[in-house]
This record gives C-alpha cells, sequence and structure tokens, in this order.
C-alpha cells in the first residue's frame, strides 16, 4: 500500500507518490523525482542528479542507444522508495533531482563530448554526484572527465560483456564505445590498478583485445570466473580492487545475459542473470561511490521494453548505493 509509505512523505525532492498521481500519469521524470535544471533556485540543494545522455555516436555496430533515455525515464515510473533487500531508502538519504537530458550534437561526435562534459562541469562543480543513463558506452567518458575535476583519478566498478578498451577503430579513430576506458586510463581519469571489470565474455577480434588493460593493472573478471567466485567472491575481490578511494561505478546492460536485456547494440550469450547483478551493486555498499551511469540501453532492440525496466531496476540500485554513499561524506 503506497499509501502508507512514510518515506513518500511530501517534499520538494521526494518522487510523486502513485497513491497521489497514478504511475501512468503525469510527465515521466527518472524515478518520478522533480525535474531541476541549472538555472533553478533549487539547483542548489541537489545532492545526486540522475541524468539523460540521449546519444549513441560512438556506436560501431547496432545503434539505438539515443532513444535509452526517454524509454528508462517512462519505465522508470515503475521505481519506488526502499529497496526490500537492502532497506536503503535513497530519495529519505539524499535530495535527488532529475537533472534532465545532456545537450548533445547527433551528426558530431567531437562536439557531443564537449557538450555533455560541459553540461557535467556544471553538475560535478555545484557538488552534485552524477548518476546518469546513456546513451552508448562513450558517454562515461566525458561524464568522468567531469567527475574527475573534483575528485581526482577515479576507481572503476564496471559491468560488461566488454572490456571497451579497445585501441580505435577505422583507421586508428580513437573515440568509439569499444574505447572509453583506454582513453580515460590515458588521460588519467582512471586508476587501472583500482579498476575491476566484471561479466566479460564474448569472441574478440584478436586475443590482444584484452591484454592492454590487465598490462595497466585493470582486474578483470570474465563470466567464467565470475561463476567460479560467484557474487559473494566477486564482491570481495572487487572491493578489494578499488579499496577506498573514490570510485565510479559504470554499468553496460548487455554484462546480463540477452535473455535478460535483448534491447543492447552488442549482445552476447552466457551472461549473468539480474538478481546476481542486483546482489553485485547491493555488496558494493560502502564503497567511496562519487557517480555511477546505466548504458547501452537500445529500446528499438527490444519492443517489449524490458530492457529498459532492467536499466531502470539497475539504476535505481547503484542510487541507493550511491545516496548510501554521499550521505556518509555528508555526515
Ligand atoms: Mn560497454
Ligand atoms: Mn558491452
Amino acid at each position: 500500500m503506497e499509501g502508507t509509505d512514510v518515506t513518500a512523505a511530501p517534499g520538494f525532492f521526494k518522487p510523486i507518490t502513485g497513491s497521489v498521481m497514478p504511475r501512468f500519469a503525469g510527465l515521466a521524470t527518472l524515478m518520478r523525482l522533480p525535474y531541476v535544471q541549472a538555472h533553478d533556485p533549487e539547483f542548489a540543494d541537489v545532492e545526486i542528479g540522475l541524468v539523460g545522455i540521449p546519444w549513441d555516436g560512438g556506436t560501431t555496430n547496432r545503434p539505438g542507444a539515443r532513444h535509452g533515455p526517454r524509454q528508462v525515464r517512462d519505465i522508470s515510473t515503475m521505481i519506488r522508495n526502499v529497496n526490500r533487500a537492502s532497506g536503503i531508502a535513497p530519495f529519505s538519504l539524499c535530495n535527488c533531482a532529475d537533472l534532465g537530458d545532456t545537450p548533445v550534437n547527433p551528426v558530431d561526435l567531437m562536439d557531443s563530448l564537449a557538450r555533455i562534459e560541459t553540461f557535467f562541469n556544471g553538475v560535478c562543480g555545484a557538488g552534485i554526484a552524477p548518476l546518469s543513463v546513456g546513451g552508448d558506452h562513450l558517454v562515461s567518458l566525458p561524464v568522468m572527465r567531469a567527475i574527475v575535476k573534483q575528485t581526482g583519478p577515479l576507481g572503476m566498478v564496471h559491468f560488461d560483456a566488454h572490456t571497451d578498451t579497445w585501441d580505435g577503430y577505422f583507421g586508428g579513430f580513437k573515440y568509439t564505445h569499444g574505447t572509453p576506458f583506454r582513453r580515460a586510463v590515458e588521460e588519467g581519469l582512471l586508476d587501472p590498478k583500482r579498476t575491476v571489470q566484471i561479466g566479460i565474455r564474448g569472441a574478440l577480434y584478436s586475443d590482444a583485445e584484452d591484454t592492454w588493460g590487465q598490462e595497466q593493472g585493470i582486474r578483470v573478471i570474465d563470466i567464467d570466473e565470475f561463476n567460479a567466485l560467484g557474487v559473494e567472491g566477486t564482491i570481495a575481490e572487487a572491493r578489494r580492487v578499488v579499496g577506498d578511494g573514490a570510485t565510479y561505478l559504470s554499468f553496460d546492460v548487455d554484462a546480463l545475459d540477452p535473455v535478460y536485456a535483448p534491447g543492447t547494440g552488442t549482445p552476447e550469450i552466457g551472461g549473468m542473470t539480474t538478481l546476481q547483478a542486483q546482489h553485485v551493486v547491493r555488496g558494493l555498499q560502502g564503497l567511496n561511490l562519487v557517480g555511477g551511469d546505466v548504458v547501452e540501453v537500445s529500446p528499438p532492440f527490444d519492443p517489449s521494453g524490458n530492457t529498459a525496466l532492467v536499466g531502470a531496476t539497475m539504476m535505481f540500485e547503484i542510487l541507493c548505493v550511491l545516496a548510501d554513499s554521499v550521505r556518509k561524506r555528508r555526515g
């Protein structure tokens, strides 16, 4: 009974409760949070900003992730207030808001990276921790560029079927959704020795594809090791790798088996389940998380809309861990 949910008490930064406005009604914002723009007076009070990045210009194969934020916004109206498993009520811990979509230029990749970074400079410069929904995986790069100006180099827990540390495509072009974390290491945004990649699998272009990252010190937990370690062992190893420093969480929905998330550009069979992914994210509570993203939701490949539900729900799981971390930093 949502009407008896104490966390749905009115307040500017509280989601609109389904007992007042039915979930199918009203304007769709991420998790039914208020929409706050940088010029609004409430912007200064936002602690966690949910942001859409409607852009897939870094996609090398099947596009469509530009449509991710709008469908995730719609389906995220299903999200409620309290994480049943962890007990975390993120909207009671922190002021959360939907900051809207970043500006993008669908016909100019480099201009889009600049526009996205500029947007997040404003967010991070205001002390707001970003939690974004893409968009293809290249969007993590401009987000990290903005965060690092506040925090210094980041550790990262990265869920994906792919390492995304390829060097270049199409004659050495450096910026695609297969390259963001190589660029992030090169630019000093990401500390490879505090980076763990979980769920990696699938065929490679060559057996050299994965070696660069591991030479830098990235800890790769491929899907076979994930299954050997189990959820608890994976959590322990991820926590060991990233330690206490500022950490980013990046969740590519293709980390999941395509039976759970078919709506993505580069699916790989043999992936983790949604429940396993939820358990691993919950197990990261207590890390020094400074931001996160969910990427590669491509609605055109999933007419059922379930991949967007998966994306919205994983975003909520990440939000719970992030809100706990933001609250602890605030003191
Ligand atoms: Mn990826
Ligand atoms: Mn991937």
